[in-house]
């Protein structure tokens, strides 16, 4: 469950990394950025990684996304869930979702919090801006996301139905980065190509 929230509204939320919320997953979706910054960290290539530690997730028919693989397990824990110590496996380079959490973007004004035990109150303590803006991974991807998403939006508008170039658009956008190479600009490129494909 989650609570619709302004981003200048108050939220009192305190995380002790208990590992909770790496469970009941499967709807930890990656930003191509994510997909390159994850693979370096594992040192294998973006394919190696897109093949055995995702899934595709498919939110109610829109575009498909990728989102982190979950374990066979009842509680669907997300595979890089150090079971022994709750850690993240991953911690240096886990997804802007994760990261984010329990704030997800709705739009440029508006976040979602997850109702988890770790928020405390909706009406005091900081901005929800104020938590964001101490990520240096919120700040520094924000204005790729913000394309990604348009990309995304206006794709479902325009083409939804159309699966074959819905393919092409999502294969362009998640899959054939390089883990050695620099991240923002390869991301760039494929943003400037899609937009021109969807002209706008
Ligand atoms: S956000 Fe909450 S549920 Fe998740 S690790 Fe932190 S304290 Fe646990
Ligand atoms: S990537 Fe890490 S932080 Fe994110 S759900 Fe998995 S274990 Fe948790």
């Amino acid at each position: 469950m989650a609570e619709r929230v302004n981003y200048v509204k108050s939220v009192s939320f305190e995380c002790n990394q208990c590992g909770k919320c790496c469970r009941a997953r499967g709807d930890v979706v990656l930003y191509p950025m994510d997909i390159i910054r994850i693979s370096k960290f594992l040192n294998i290539s973006c394919n190696e990684f897109l093949d055995n530690y995702t899934q595709t997730y498919d939110w109610y028919g829109i575009l498909s996304q990728i989102a982190i693989k979950s374990k066979k397990d009842k509680q669907l824990t997300c595979i890089f869930l150090n079971e022994e110590n709750m850690k993240c496996k991953i911690y240096d380079a886990r997804p802007i979702a994760c990261s984010n959490f329990p704030f997800s973007q709705i739009d440029e004004k508006n976040y979602s919090v997850q109702i988890v035990p770790c928020v405390k109150s909706y009406n005091e303590g900081k901005e929800v801006i104020e938590f964001l803006n101490k990520s240096q991974q919120f700040l520094a991807e924000k204005e790729e996301r913000k394309q990604i998403d348009e990309i995304v939006y206006l794709a479902n508008k325009k083409i939804g139905h159309y699966y074959y170039l819905k393919n092409i658009i999502f294969k362009t956008l998640y899959y054939g980065y390089n883990s050695k190479k620099e991240i923002s600009l390869q991301v760039r490129r494929r943003i400037k190509f899609l937009k021109l494909l969807l002209k706008f």
